[in-house]
């Protein structure tokens, strides 16, 4: 089966040509993504590598920090290599390099100490992302704020690149999982491009269905017993503004064995409420606070995480985190919510 895709910009970008020509000759790449890597880093990391190998260059995946247990199943990310655990091993991979491709995201702090061995390393550097506001530190910048995911980016840098065929079904799921998870499995950020994407990805042989509940179906009994802790428990919703807010402290995280990964997902659930147009999901972890938020339509949280929580992100999807007590950095919310949100009643 072939697809044409109609709504794809035909024409090549300069990036594009001058990423081509890099990649004419066997390189040694480096692949890394953000730490805390989600479904899409992870999914864009795996794929591009796949395909650089098909392509004959010697590739190695970082990770900053580990990823959940629940994309252990995705191939070849047991070959990637985690700096929290393995920095030595990480910096050498970087160091080493004659190219880096920077995925899913866009500013050096992003990945902790690496963000070091990126900047001063000789390498050119290659960044994909659809992040707002990049950094202007790479050589190539390959930027699409309308991109649903990096996964959906990667795609059609490889397509635009006359590669299609070198997509194999296991790339293709890499792909397909960033996109999923993303977007919430087709639900927002979604445009015209992203569902053609994953219709070529499904006729390559990619099982969107098995996917799914690889991802999704796939939980332990204590992550539902949390997000029942945290939905009776720990959920303030203000009425006048239409927020909605949810914390953690670190007494949850010893009671309910709290691991990596197992927090994801939690905050959306606030935007089943009609009402609520912001979401925010605070964490108290050993060192830092992390903040997790979500809106609907146009409210923008990246705003409010880049201006006072030292973070970033997408309009409806942001984060940040803030060395100050729980307390504080709920409070903190409290106070800057009607700045962000007009009073409903
Ligand atoms: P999450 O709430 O799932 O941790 O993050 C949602 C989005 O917010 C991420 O995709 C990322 O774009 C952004 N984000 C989360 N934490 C940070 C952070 O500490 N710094 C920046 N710049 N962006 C973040
Ligand atoms: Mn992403």
């Amino acid at each position: 089966m072939t697809f044409k895709i109609l709504n794809f910009a035909a024409i090549m970008t300069e990036e594009l040509k001058e990423l081509k020509d890099l990649l004419i000759l066997p390189k040694e790449i480096a692949i890394i993504s953000h730490r805390n890597p989600d479904g899409d880093a992870i999914g864009s990391s795996l794929g591009l590598a796949g395909y650089l190998k098909n392509k004959h260059h010697n590739v190695n995946v970082v990770f900053p920090s580990e990823y959940s247990s629940t994309y252990e199943f995705v191939r070849g990310i047991q070959q990637s290599t985690i700096f929290d655990l393995e920095p030595d091993k990480a910096r050498k991979i970087i160091d080493r390099a004659d190219l880096i491709f920077c995925l899913d995201f866009s500013g050096l702090d992003r990945i902790d100490k690496l963000g070091e061995n990126v900047k001063f390393s000789k390498a050119k550097k290659v960044v994909i992302d659809h992040h707002l506001d990049p950094e202007p530190f790479p050589d190539i910048l390959i930027s699409d704020i309308e991109a649903s995911s990096t996964c959906e980016m990667i795609f059609q840098v490889i397509d635009q690149l006359g590669d299609r065929g070198k997509i194999d079904r296991y790339i293709g799921e890499s792909l397909f999982m960033g996109i999923i998870t993303d977007t919430g499995s087709f639900k927002y950020h979604t445009r015209p491009q992203t569902y053609e994407t994953a219709a070529i990805l499904k006729g390559i042989g990619v099982d969107d269905y098995g996917l799914n509940n690889k991802i999704y179906n796939a939980q332990k009994e204590r992550h539902l017993r949390l997000l029942g802790h945290c939905l009776a428990n720990r959920m303030e919703i203000l009425q006048d503004y239409g927020a909605g807010i949810m914390w953690l402290s670190k007494k949850d995280y010893q009671d309910f064995d709290i691991q990596r990964g197992d927090t994801e997902g939690i905050v959306n659930y606030m935007l089943m409420i009609e009402k609520v147009k912001i979401a925010a999901l605070i964490l108290e972890q050993p060192t830092i606070v992390k903040i997790s938020l979500r809106s609907k339509d146009d409210v923008s949280v990246q705003e409010i995480a880049q201006k006072h929580f030292n973070g970033g992100g997408h309009k409806n999807a942001a984060g940040g985190g803030v060395y100050a007590s729980l307390k504080d950095v709920i409070n903190r919310l409290k106070r800057v919510i009607p700045e962000h949100l007009p009073k409903v009643n």
